[in-house]
């Protein structure tokens, strides 16, 4: 064997590339595999030589030294995740499964390490007062993820948590599945894919047609065949609410919700069910809307007498209702959103609102030429990170958007502040033969939603990775993104990018005032059927052992039904509407990471709006107020909980109102 022909492994070098970014060119498929391996060798010995230690555990001969373990294994994850769904197929996936396996099996066993839990324990349990704030989170989410993995339980109970997560993940893959046969069945019926659903009801004259896709659509899971979802979903309930039973919560909702924002399912309902009646009286008016226009219908003979707006009537009368009073043409606002001036956009209101300044990096490494690098720094000129935009679609790129850190913000062991580099990708208009690449107001939001993302990276001052940037509870973690879009459309930065790629003139007051109201469109039925599904989830979620037990026996599948129309009811969701998923395929919950938490969508929404209020009521370009924004949220990432932080920014809880007033619904 010729040792001399193998190459090294650049995950397995010092990286002395400019502010320390991967050097992509060098970086092969052949590399990843082997570099997780040698990370995890390497985070075990790290967590060996914490376990083997003589002296008695302490926050800084145990915490403090896993914090900073684990160096390859970060190097390149973050490579290998982001680049996966940039510039994937099917060899990258292959490896990133295997990668993943491999991670799995080494977490796991971290978090089932009763002799690494023991430490951490009587750290946990002794006088915490000499620790900063962020060191308690730091220990407390540490202790957490042992206990919420069970390794306080005897071995008995430890092998039947282990059945129970094995038999969960076959289960909710199952569900996924079904769904995909569900919904390649609909395909087949109609002709189009599920995912055109909403623009076909938009657009179809023929009712007839519109009612049966609408039936189809909906009773997917349902249909009491071989892809049958209902059964399915009671049983991943069921091991759930097990799941929490052994793990000393009352229901699954509540052991979800232990490791939230919200913290309890009481919290959850209450705010749900004040944004539910609010949405429901808004529906009712665009009912009457529509019906204005049905009846128009009915008047020149198209419909026969009596006709009532039906839910399979929604899009199409909406639509009506909307080229009526919301019209705004995107083919007039688009020659004002080209890429480039919509990225001077985020990065002029960062500078207005934060001081922050951004400039381009050439002759950096990247990971696709499409790729363009940017240095943030602060006021003072010191070095705030690196960011790069990936905006355009390829073939090989997930569809989507989405913020991601190559590295995350941290001190070294020396102290250092190592500072982040992020990434914003996604999938907006791209430049044509002729046209250079001009936005749709979506896009425009979506590239102000990841820079806010990017922000709460770029600007975090923690010391500790596990807490740093957007490393924050789920139902926290869109406030910021949702926040920073708030700025889009404000005349002030309005005036500073929306300007005409031909002629440079500034976006007219008539466009914006279109946009504005273009906003308020539809509101009502949007947040109903948003919160509706909220509600469903949380309402399945909050069932005990014993009710779901109940619930299995006898007819299952009229049991399910029967439960989710009750839930509709006791919402007063009106007839026109259903959820936005309805129990059978409502994949976020049964095959995904938002059981008990498709709330977060709203709830961080209505931080966004409380905390722009606050703004507004002290004039939105306030530099104290954006100054203690930032001091609070953005530079803190999970290193407090994020109830205190958000009484610290606003002197009180969040309000729900300030969603209703935002959507046009009080
Ligand atoms: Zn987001």
């Amino acid at each position: 064997m010729t040792a001399c022909t193998q190459t090294k492994n650049p995950f397995l070098q010092e990286w002395d590339t400019p502010y320390g970014i991967p050097p992509f060119e060098k970086i092969s498929l052949e590399d990843y595999i082997p570099a997780v391996k040698a990370g995890i060798e390497q985070q075990e010995k790290e967590l060996e030589a914490i376990l083997n230690n003589p002296e008695a555990p302490s926050f800084k001969n145990t915490i403090d030294v896993y914090e900073q373990s684990g160096e390859i294994l970060d190097k390149v994850t973050g490579v290998l995740y982001n680049l996966q769904e940039t510039d994937g197929g099917d060899e990258m996936e292959k490896i990133a499964e295997e990668a993943t396996e491999l991670l799995t099996k080494h977490e796991n066993a971290i978090s089932m390490n009763k002799k690494f839990f023991g430490r951490v324990k009587s750290i946990y349990e002794a006088d915490q007062s000499a620790l900063t704030r962020e060191q308690q989170m730091v220990l407390k989410n540490l202790y957490k993820s042992f206990t919420r993995n069970g390794v306080d339980l005897d071995d008995a109970s430890q092998e039947r948590l282990k059945e129970i997560n094995v038999k969960i993940a076959g289960l909710q893959q199952k569900f996924g599945t079904n769904l995909l046969a569900e919904n390649n069945a609909f395909k087949d019926k109609f002709g189009i894919p599920v995912s055109s659903y909403t623009d076909e009801m938009t657009t179809c004259e023929d009712r007839t047609r519109r009612e049966e896709m609408f039936k189809a659509y909906s009773s997917r899971g349902n249909n009491g065949n071989e892809y049958d979802n209902k059964a399915l979903a009671l049983e991943i309930l069921k091991l759930r609410a097990e799941k929490a039973d052994m793990l000393g919560f009352e229901t699954f909702a509540a052991y979800e919700l232990d490791d939230q924002m919200a913290k309890e399912p009481a919290a959850v309902d209450k705010f749900l069910s004040e944004i539910q009646t609010a949405a429901n009286a808004k529906a009712k008016e665009e009912v009457a809307d529509m019906q204005k226009i049905m009846d128009e219908d009915v008047a020149a003979g198209k419909l026969p007498k009596g006709s009532r707006i039906q839910p399979w009537d929604w899009f199409f009368y909406a639509e009506k209702v909307r080229a009526r009073k919301y019209a705004l043409d995107e083919n007039q606002t688009k020659p004002y959103f080209q890429m480039e001036n919509v990225r001077h956009g985020i990065f002029a209101a960062a500078h207005k609102i934060y001081g922050i300044n951004v400039e381009p990096l050439e002759d950096v490494p990247v990971y696709n030429p499409a790729v363009e690098t940017f240095k943030v720094t602060d006021s003072d000129g010191s070095l705030l990170g690196i960011f790069m935009t990936d905006y355009f679609p390829r073939p090989t790129k997930r569809g989507g958007a989405w913020m991601n850190a190559f590295r995350e913000q941290y001190q070294d062991k020396d102290g250092k502040d190592v500072r982040p580099i992020i990434v914003n990708v996604g999938n907006m208009a791209s430049p044509t033969g002729t046209e250079p690449a001009l936005f749709s107001i979506d896009n425009v939001e979506t590239v102000f939603h990841e820079f806010g993302h990017a922000l709460h990276g770029l600007l975090s001052k923690c010391a500790y990775k596990s807490v740093s940037g957007t490393s924050v509870k789920r139902d926290f973690v869109e406030t910021f993104s949702q926040f920073n879009e708030n700025w889009a459309f404000q005349p002030e930065i309005l005036a500073e990018y929306a300007k005409h790629y031909k002629t440079g003139e500034v976006i007219p007051d008539s466009l914006v005032a279109k946009i504005t109201n273009a906003r308020k469109f539809n509101q009502g039925f949007m947040t109903a059927e948003l919160c509706a599904a909220s509600i469903l989830d949380m309402k399945w979620h909050e069932l005990t052992s014993e009710d779901l037990k109940k619930m299995s026996e006898g007819d299952q599948a009229s049991n399910v039904a029967a439960f989710e129309e009750k839930v509709c009811k006791e919402m007063g969701l009106p007839d026109e509407i259903i959820p936005r998923y309805r129990t059978t395929y409502f994949n976020h919950i049964f095959n995904s990471g938002y059981c008990a938490g498709y709330y977060s969508y709203l709830w961080s929404e209505v931080l966004d709006k409380d905390a722009f209020e606050f703004f507004e009521q002290n004039g939105i370009y306030n530099p104290a107020i954006a100054s203690k924004f930032r001091r609070t949220f953005l530079e803190r990432g999970g290193s407090e909980e994020p109830m205190v932080l958000y009484m610290m920014f606003r002197g009180a809880q969040p309000d729900p109102g300030a969603l209703l007033r935002a959507r046009g619904l009080e």
